[in-house]
Formats: C-alpha cells, structure tokens, sequence
C-alpha cells in the first residue's frame, strides 16, 4: 500500500530540522525533503554567535549537522530530492519530487528564502565571474583583491568584516547615510579599514567577461563615480522562496507565507515555519522556535483527523 507520511517538511534548515525532532518525538512518521545538504542559510556561516547554548562562536555547518542527526535520533527521515510541485488542498497533500511523488496528512513549507540581486543588466551573466552572494561561501576567491558589498543591514556587515580579513580592500556601498545593522556589528566597523560609501547606489558594472569595477551613483547628486574591484558582493536581503506554494497560500505584502505565531497558513494541514513566514525577526532562534510551535499544532490537526 502507498505510505502516506503524517508529516512532510519541505527544507532542511533550522526550522524544518527542529519540527521534525519534534514531530518525530511525537511518534509521527517525519520526512524531511532537502535538496542540498542540511542547514540552509545557516550551513553558509561559519561563526554563529547568537545561537544560544555555545560559549564560542558555532560553526553553521556543524550546528545543521547536529540537527539533522538530533532529529533522525528519533526516527525522521532524510530525503535529498528536489519538490517540483505540491498539491496541497485536501486532506492527503501530494509532494512531486524529482525522486517521485509523495503523499503528506500535513505539509510544513521551511523553504527559507534566498539572495535578492540588485537587478543590474549583466548582473546573472557575471554571477560566479565577480557577483557573489555569499561571502563566506565564495570569499576565499578573492584573496588579496579589492572587492564590494552592497547593503546596510546585518549580513552586509558580517560579509564585509569577513572579507576584510581575507581581501586587500573592501568597499561598503549603501544607499542611505546610516545602517540598519546591529550595534555589534557597527563596533566592529569602526577599526576594519572598510571604506564605507555612504548614499550611493550600484548602477552598472564593469567588466570584460569578469568584474572590473562598479559604477555608483549618488542618490541625492546623480554623479556617478567608478570604482575599480574584482568583485561585488550582494548583501541586500532575501526574498522567500514561494515559487512552489504562492498560487496555494496567502503571502503578505513582502512575499512571505502569511502565518501567525501557530504557523497555520490558509490551509489546513500545511504550515509555514522559518524564514519563509511571515514574522519580525529572521533568526536561527526564531527558525527552530517556529518548528517546535508548529508540531504543537500538526499533532493538533492529525488528531483531529482521526
Ligand atoms: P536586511 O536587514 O533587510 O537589510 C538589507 C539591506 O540592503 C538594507 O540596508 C537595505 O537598504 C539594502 N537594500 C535592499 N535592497 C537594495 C537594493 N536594491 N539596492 C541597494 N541596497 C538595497 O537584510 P539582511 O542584512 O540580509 O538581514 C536579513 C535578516 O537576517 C535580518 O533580520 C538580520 O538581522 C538577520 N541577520 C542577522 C545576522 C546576525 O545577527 N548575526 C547576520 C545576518 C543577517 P535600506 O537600509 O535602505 O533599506
């Protein structure tokens, strides 16, 4: 007979590791889809040091690995495929893989989001020949250059501070005069020999099959300068990752999974948790707090169908 899982978790990030420890704990038969490796976003940063429980900072990668295992300790299952569509009304909810269909009493989406690009004309013909999107991921590359990150907030930041050790200069450009990072994480700008460029917009890009430079322009003057680099690094947020569910589920005005602190989207059975609901605050905390609120209410619902 064709097994039907009590719990599909589509990602294997924090939130969809943490739900499934719980769910899995709940004696719930517990499938984790992932297509990579576990850990998301996570996975990519070296140095968490917000976590709580670790003196020293944690390594994202190794973190991801202890939650994965925590939660197969108590039965959930791996499975490393990509969705390529889910159905998700009904009471038995099918998930397309590309290993082959799936069925699901409760479907948790815990897809995450991923990089926003800045939207310049060439700016995917050069990914991976000068535009990156994860400084940690792809800093070592350029070792001794002089690079640029674009973006204010807290990941533009602790991309900037990390090439700052790696590269020979590192440029900060941000539209505005002042950021939108944390106080930690200004402190330590202070001291890194980052040139910060305030008020200031990437507008087009130099290159002759690889980055060469960027073109700024001043928000409020329009003059436009040139900056020589071998590298631009985007750091200006995310965009969740809806693609499979925004026909199916409520998004907010920013794209994200409506859902409030139960994690109930607009379906019955399926919920959002982590990056990709609707929330305040984006963190591995408020991740993995999401997936243990949502078992709470999957055993609600799968009792109910009972
Ligand atoms: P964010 O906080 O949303 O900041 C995005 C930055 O990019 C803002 O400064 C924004 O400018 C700028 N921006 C957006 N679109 C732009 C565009 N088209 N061109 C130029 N600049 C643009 O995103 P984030 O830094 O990725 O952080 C996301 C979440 O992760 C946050 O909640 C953050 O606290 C968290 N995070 C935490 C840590 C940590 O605590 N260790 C590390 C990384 C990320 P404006 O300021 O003008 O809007």
């Amino acid at each position: 007979m064709e097994k039907i899982y009590d719990t599909i978790i589509i990602g294997g990030g924090p939130a969809g590791y943490s739900a499934a420890l719980y769910c899995a704990r709940n004696a719930r038969s517990t499938l984790v889809i992932e297509k990579l490796s576990a850990g998301g976003q996570m996975a990519t940063s070296p140095h968490i040091e917000n976590y709580p429980g670790f003196d020293e900072a944690v390594d994202g990668f190794d973190l991801a690995e202890k939650m994965q295992h925590g939660a197969e300790h108590f039965g959930a299952e791996t499975m490393y495929e990509t969705v390529t569509k889910l159905e998700l009304s009904g009471e038995i909810k099918t998930v397309e893989t590309t290993g082959g269909i799936l069925k699901s009493k409760t479907v948790l989406c815990a897809m995450g989001a991923y990089p926003r690009e800045l939207g310049l004309k060439k700016e995917a013909q050069l990914r991976g020949k000068g535009i990156a999107y994860c400084a940690t991921c792809d800093g070592m590359l350029f070792k001794n250059k002089d690079v640029i990150v674009v973006g204010g907030g807290n990941s533009a930041i602790a991309d900037a501070l990390y090439l700052s050790k790696i590269c020979h200069h590192v440029y900060l450009v941000h539209r505005r005069d002042s950021l939108r990072a944390s106080k930690v994480y200004e402190d330590q700008l202070k001291d890194s020999g980052i040139d910060i460029i305030w008020n200031s917009r990437v507008v087009d890009i130099k290159e002759d099959g690889i980055v060469r430079g960027a073109v700024l322009e001043d928000v409020h003057t329009n003059k436009l300068r040139e900056i020589a680099c071998d590298g631009i690094f985007v750091a200006v947020g995310r965009v969740a990752d809806t693609a499979l569910v925004k026909d199916q589920l409520t998004l907010d005005d920013h794209g994200y999974i409506l859902a409030d602190e139960t994690t109930k989207t607009n379906l019955d059975g399926v919920f959002a948790i982590g990056d990709i609901r609707s929330k305040p605050l984006r963190q591995i905390v408020t991740a993995a707090s999401d997936g243990a609120t949502a078992s709470k209410f999957v055993e609600e619902y799968l009792m109910r169908l009972k």
